[in-house]
């Protein structure tokens, strides 16, 4: 047996069924009564990130010693899934805060900025951000053109990053600067940077197709000098950082993609049920059962994928193929469920009064984001053919 066979246990913990729970009712009180208006008005909502620190959910994987809930990767997965169940731009902001930003702190920091930044990202105090991705290179990270030049003590950047996850609410971000040559891995440095700091700016807030209540803007450095203590780890380290931050990242992504899959097929299911056509309920229709039963399965391969990802992190294996797996696989799920799902609520699926067509515009971004399901092709073929 290899070491990172896969775990037979499907038991959820009581900490799983426990957030499940809680998530599900603060979802249901706090969430889905203003969905749409943030949607259409595509409003961030800040305040609701408040509160969910106050419940744990923004420093889920930070442990309780930095002020964070402590848990694994099982309960991980299960927070973000039950949230983007309901909403998955909700589920993306606390998947980039938690993952991305906080994590990368948690995985790559010093003692002192742990100490410093965890705390604060654990309760929501402070909203964090992460930015690897420039206009000019998204899938291409490596050739980023955002520079960070070595003046004594300090480091001046000189660039932007657009894309980025409260780019403009972001209290603190973890961005990845270009410190040595063009195409040498070890020539990228990560840094911390915080809200306020000379030179450091947000720019245009995108307008997008889903995940309308999650913000997405640019980050601007003009000659914005920062001390080397903001930086993480050592400098050429922050490449090699964060494409091992992105293979925990991508579990989220795996949840999230499954969050929003079960909501557009459990909305699909029950309207089925509900809608006469013929006479008949449309689920009696075999063309409509075989969508759902077609449905139904990939979500249970999805989230096998997914929650196998997610014990082997918790159990310290390297991840990197397996959460590509989960994270193209449960992503493309999440696209085929929701366009199912709009194709069953008929003219319905297609009006804002109904969840489906929304679910359809979310679906989207998760075969894009933390890399493309080309580029996750790409990390398991190399994984394979190694
Ligand atoms: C809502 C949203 C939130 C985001 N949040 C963040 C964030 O918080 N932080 C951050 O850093 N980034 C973030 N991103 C950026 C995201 O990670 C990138 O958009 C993504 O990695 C793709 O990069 P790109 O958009 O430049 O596409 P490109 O890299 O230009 O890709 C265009 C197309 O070419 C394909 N392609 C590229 N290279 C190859 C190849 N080698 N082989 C085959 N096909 C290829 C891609 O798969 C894609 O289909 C976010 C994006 C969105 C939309």
């Amino acid at each position: 047996m290899t070491r990172n066979a896969l775990t037979l246990n499907f038991d959820e913990t009581e900490n799983q069924v426990m957030i499940a729970q809680m998530v599900r009712d603060f979802g249901a009180r706090e969430i889905k009564p203003n969905i749409m208006t943030w949607d259409e008005a595509q409003e961030f909502p800040l305040q609701l990130f408040k509160k969910m620190g106050e419940l744990g959910l923004m420093g889920v994987l930070i442990p309780q010693e930095f002020g964070g809930a402590g848990f694994g990767y099982l309960e991980y997965v299960t927070a973000i899934s039950e949230i983007s169940k309901i909403d998955g731009s909700i589920g993306l902001s606390m998947a980039a805060h938690n993952s991305l930003c906080s994590n990368h702190i948690l995985q790559f920091g010093s003692k002192e900025q742990k100490q410093k930044y965890l705390p604060k990202l654990a309760t929501a105090e402070w909203l964090g951000a992460w930015g690897l991705t420039e206009p000019n290179t998204g899938s291409d990270a490596g050739n980023m053109k955002t520079v960070a030049r070595k003046d004594g003590e300090y480091y001046v950047l000189n660039g932007a990053k657009n894309f980025i996850t409260h780019g403009k609410s972001g209290n603190v971000a973890v961005v990845i600067t270009r410190t040595g040559d063009v195409g040498d891995s070890h020539g990228m440095s990560a840094f911390i940077l915080e809200k306020g700091t000379s030179g450091f700016s947000s720019g245009k807030k995108e307008n997008k197709l889903g995940m309308r209540a999650s913000e997405t803007a640019e980050l601007i450095f003009t000659d914005c000098r920062i001390h080397k203590s903001q930086m993480l780890g050592n400098e050429g380290d922050g490449f090699i950082q964060s494409m091992k931050v992105l293979d925990g990242g991508r579990i989220s992504i795996a949840a999230l993609s499954l969050g929003i899959a079960m909501g557009a097929y459990e909305a699909a299911l029950q309207y089925s049920k509900e809608r006469q056509q013929f006479n008949q309920a449309i689920s009696k229709f075999q063309g409509i059962a075989f969508k759902l039963a077609d449905m139904a399965t990939k979500i249970e391969a999805a989230k096998l994928l997914t929650f196998r990802a997610a014990d082997m992190k918790n159990r310290g294996l390297d991840v990197n193929k397996e959460s590509a797996m989960a994270k193209l696989y449960a992503s493309e799920v999440a696209v085929e469920t929701a366009n199912e799902g709009v194709q069953i609520f008929g003219g319905y699926g297609f009006i804002k009064d109904f969840p489906a067509e929304k679910y359809y515009r979310d679906a989207k971004l998760c075969t894009i984001g933390e890399g493309t399901s080309e580029i996750q092709k790409l990390v398991i073929s190399r994984s394979i053919l190694k």
